[in-house]
C-alpha cells in the first residue's frame, strides 16, 4: 500500500519535495483494532504548522514518518467488538491507503445521513463544528448582528457565513481571493456582499460593504484582514480568532495589527479557540446542520482531488487558494 511521508521540513512555502510517496505492507489489525481502507482524506491549513518542528497545540509531523489527519474509510477487517466489517468510520489516520486503529479511536458514521461520505470531513465534521463554535460560542453571535467572514469561500468560512445567515444576521459580508469565489458567495451561498481582497485594500472594501460597521468578525486570515476588521468593528464588537493563514508560510511574521489600540475604546472582545477543545458541541451542531442540509438551506460544496499520490498537491492547493469549499482527496 501507499502512504505519504514527510521528506523534509519546509522553510516558507512548502513544495512537493517536502513529501515522499512510500510503499509499505498493509498492516494487520490486532486485538481490539480494525483495519480500514481509506476512501477520503482531508487536507487542512493547520497541517502547515505541523510541518515545522515547533511546540504547538498539536505534535509536529516527523521526518520519515507518514503524515496523519482526518479521514473516512471502510472497515475491511475487525477484531473489535461492536464494529462490523463494512462499517464506515471517521478517524485520524489519513495520508495512507490502509490504516489500523484502536476501536476507541474511530467513530462509526451513517453513510445515509450525509450527501457524500466526504461531508464527514467538511460540513458534518471538524470544519462545520469550527464554524459553529467560532461564530456562536466564541464570537457570541446574536440575531441582527452584521458579520464579516474572511476566507469566506473556504471550508470553515463558507459554513460560518451560512450559519450567520440562517441564524438571522442583519448582513453577512465575505472576502475571498477570486472573482469566481466572490460570485459564489453572493449567488450560491446568500452572502449580502462579498469582495476580492486582491482587488483593493481590505480596509476600503470592507468599509464600502459595511457602511454601518460590523458587530462580529470571523477571522480565518489575520494580517490586513484583522486590521481592517478592527477599524470597522462597532462598539462591543466580537472577534473569533480562528486562523491566520496569511502568515502560515511567512518566514518573518507580520507586525501588527497596527491599530489594536482601537480595541480599548471600542471595548472589543477578541478570542482565539481550538475546535478540538469544543467537541461537546458536536451533537448540537449536527442536529442543526443536518436539518439545514435536509431542507436544502445550507450548501456543502467541495473541491475533490483524485488519488492519494495527489494529496500533497491538494494540500499545497489549499494554501494557494485553489479550493472552493472543503478540499478533500478521494483515494
Ligand atoms: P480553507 O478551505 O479556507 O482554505 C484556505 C483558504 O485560505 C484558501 O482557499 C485561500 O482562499 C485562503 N488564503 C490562502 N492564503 C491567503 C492569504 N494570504 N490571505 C487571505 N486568504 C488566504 O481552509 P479551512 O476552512 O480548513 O481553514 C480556514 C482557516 O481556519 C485557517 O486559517 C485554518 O487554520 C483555520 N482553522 C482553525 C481551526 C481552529 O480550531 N481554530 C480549525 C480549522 C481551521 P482565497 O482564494 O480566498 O485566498
Amino acid at each position: 500500500m501507499k502512504e505519504i511521508r514527510l521528506a523534509s521540513r519546509p522553510t516558507g512555502w512548502p513544495t512537493a519535495a517536502n513529501f515522499e510517496i512510500a510503499e509499505t505492507p498493509v498492516p494487520a489489525a490486532g486485538d481490539g483494532q480494525v483495519l480500514i481502507r481509506n476512501l477520503y482524506m482531508s487536507v487542512d491549513p493547520y497541517m502547515r504548522g505541523r510541518m515545522n518542528d515547533a511546540k504547538s497545540y498539536i505534535a509536529p509531523f516527523q521526518v520519515g514518518a507518514p503524515l496523519d489527519g482526518a479521514a473516512i474509510g471502510e472497515v475491511v477487517e475487525s477484531r473489535a467488538e461492536g464494529i462490523e466489517v463494512g462499517a464506515v468510520v471517521a478517524h485520524g489516520y489519513g495520508w495512507r491507503e490502509y490504516a489500523v486503529a484502536d476501536a476507541n479511536r474511530v467513530r462509526v458514521v451513517d453513510p445515509a445521513a450525509a450527501p457524500t461520505l466526504s461531508a464527514y470531513l467538511g460540513l458534518l465534521g471538524m470544519t462545520g463544528l469550527t464554524a459553529y463554535v467560532g461564530l456562536l460560542d466564541i464570537a457570541r453571535f446574536r440575531e441582527g448582528d452584521t458579520v464579516f467572514v474572511s476566507g469566506a469561500a473556504g471550508a470553515v468560512g463558507s459554513v460560518a457565513g451560512q450559519i450567520a445567515r440562517l441564524r438571522g444576521a442583519k448582513r453577512v459580508i465575505g472576502s475571498a481571493g477570486s472573482a469566481e469565489k466572490v460570485r459564489h458567495l453572493v449567488e450560491d451561498l446568500g452572502f449580502d456582499a462579498a469582495f476580492n481582497y486582491k482587488d483593493a485594500p481590505v480596509r476600503d472594501q470592507l468599509r464600502a460593504a459595511a457602511p454601518d460597521g460590523i458587530d462580529v468578525y470571523f477571522d480565518n486570515v489575520g494580517g490586513d484582514h484583522l486590521e481592517a476588521a478592527l477599524g470597522s468593528l462597532n462598539k462591543f464588537g466580537r472577534v473569533a480568532l480562528c486562523g491566520a493563514i496569511a502568515q502560515y508560510n511567512e518566514e518573518v511574521p507580520p507586525a501588527g495589527p497596527r491599530n489594536l489600540g482601537l480595541a480599548v475604546g471600542k471595548e472589543l472582545n477578541l478570542r482565539g479557540f481550538i475546535v478540538g477543545n469544543h467537541n461537546h458541541r458536536m451533537p448540537d451542531f449536527l442536529a442543526e446542520a443536518s436539518a439545514w442540509l435536509r431542507d436544502g438551506q445550507i450548501s456543502a460544496r467541495e473541491t475533490v482531488v483524485e488519488g492519494l499520490v495527489n494529496a500533497p498537491e491538494a494540500f499545497l492547493g489549499v494554501l494557494r487558494g485553489e479550493n472552493i469549499g472543503k478540499m478533500v482527496v478521494r483515494l
